[in-house]
């Protein structure tokens, strides 16, 4: 899970990492408030959007004066903010921030992230901060140091120092840059973060060390002992379908293509969209059901695949180990029944008590395609995908 900048901000500075002073606006006259309430010559206004590259997008703006900020605010509320992370489609600017500005002498880049191979939190830095971690890693790659921290004693403080020493910051800026190292990776560790960044960290023209852009992400899993940052999530930012998905304990994902895909498991998911490829179509999305395929699961499967209008054909693919074939058959039935589709549905069950399922399908007299095996399934529904378009085709010239 996600959360803004601001939210980011206000954590990390209660781990005693310096940010600027700051506040939230709903409203552009909220903003010119903020910027008054903050005082100085200088704000910059940033949308508050779960993305990065808002600089680049339009999303920062730096202003000299309170109708300069309210200009600036009222130019993104309502407007979706497009930057080279969010798709074409953007995210919605609900928020923004007003924040005073700081002269900066130099840009850092610092991340804390979970280094799986390694198994160890992985602190990563860079003296080109600024630009995007991407951007670094292909300009200037030998800028980037990784540091890694051992789960047992955690992070100390000679690694933090080393960073900084690494980084460039001068010597009477080490021990402030250290004490903004360790309080995010405390953040980072109390919060059972799965990254942590801070880009720009920047040094100021006053000799200061304080954070002008922070983002943190926060593992699902853990959600649950940490109820304070679940507050935090913001639904606005998130795809409405992914989330409506979560909320019923499936886990969706929306890609381009048309086929809709209803599997079991993660696996089986990507062997499903691969052998979709293979056989030339495209998958518009796959929605795994997990372990319970319960006639239940499938009905609520089919309604959020069906709710995306780029889906023109459904491949059902159930490999059934704990589960029953002739459960999840029924299951699939009932829902077609009670709520008829328009678009090809092909099945593909395997597993325990698959004859059994088979039959129940077969059974039901619906128009639904069998397969026997994943390739069949993919070359089918992209076959049956085909032939509907085809037949739309010849009815819209007729
Ligand atoms: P993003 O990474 O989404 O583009 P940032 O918060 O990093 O957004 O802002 C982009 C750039 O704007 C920063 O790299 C920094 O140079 C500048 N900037 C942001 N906040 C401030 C600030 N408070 N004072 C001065 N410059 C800022
Ligand atoms: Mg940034």
């Amino acid at each position: 899970m996600n959360i803004h900048e601001y939210q980011a901000k206000t954590m990390l500075s209660n781990f005693g990492v310096s940010i600027p002073r700051g506040g939230l606006a709903y409203s552009p006259e909220q903003a010119a408030y903020r910027a008054r309430d903050i005082g100085g010559k200088l704000w910059a206004v940033k949308a508050q959007v779960h993305t990065g590259g808002r600089g680049k997008a339009g999303g920062v703006k730096i202003c000299e004066n309170e109708d300069e900020v309210l200009a600036a605010a009222d130019a993104m509320f309502g407007k979706r903010l497009i930057t080279d992370q969010t798709g074409p489609d953007g995210k919605m600017i609900y928020r923004v921030y007003v924040e005073g500005c700081v002269e900066i002498e130099r840009e850092f880049y610092l991340a804390f992230v979970l280094d799986r191979a390694a198994e160890r939190v992985t602190v990563v830095s860079s003296a080109a901060g600024g630009m995007e971690i991407e951007e670094i890693a292909a300009d200037q790659p030998d800028s980037i140091v990784r540091t890694f921290i051992e789960p047992a004693v955690g992070m100390r403080d000679f690694q933090a120092r080393e960073i900084a020493f690494n980084l460039g910051i001068p010597a009477p800026q080490i021990s402030k840059a250290v004490e903004a190292i360790l309080g995010s990776y405390r953040a980072f560790r109390n919060f059972d973060a799965s990254m942590v960044e801070i880009n720009p960290l920047a040094l100021t023209r006053d000799g200061d060390i304080v954070a002008l852009d922070a983002k943190m992400t926060f593992d699902s899993n853990a959600l649950f002992r940490h109820a304070e940052i679940s507050e935090l999530r913001d639904k606005s930012q998130e795809d409405a379908r992914e989330s409506q998905a979560a909320d019923r304990g499936l886990s969706y994902v929306g890609l381009d293509g048309r086929i809709g895909c209803i599997v079991n498991g993660a696996g089986l998911a990507m062997a499903t969209m691969d052998m979709i490829e293979l056989s030339d179509g495209k998958p518009a999305n796959f929605l795994d059901i997990g372990g319970g395929a319960t006639p239940e699961r499938v009905a609520k499967a089919f309604k959020l695949v069906r709710s995306d209008d780029n889906v023109e054909a459904i491949l059902v693919n159930i490999f059934a180990g704990i589960n029953r074939c002739d459960w999840v058959a029924e299951g699939i039935v009932q829902t077609l029944q009670n709520d008829p589709v328009d678009v090809p549905v092909v099945v593909r069950l395997a597993g325990n008590n698959v004859d059994g399922g088979r039959q129940v399908l077969e059974q039901s007299g619906l128009p639904i395609i069998h397969a026997e095996t994943l390739s069949e399934a993919a070359q089918r529904v992209v076959e049956a995908w085909t032939n509907s378009k085809q037949s739309d085709d010849k009815a819209r010239a007729s």
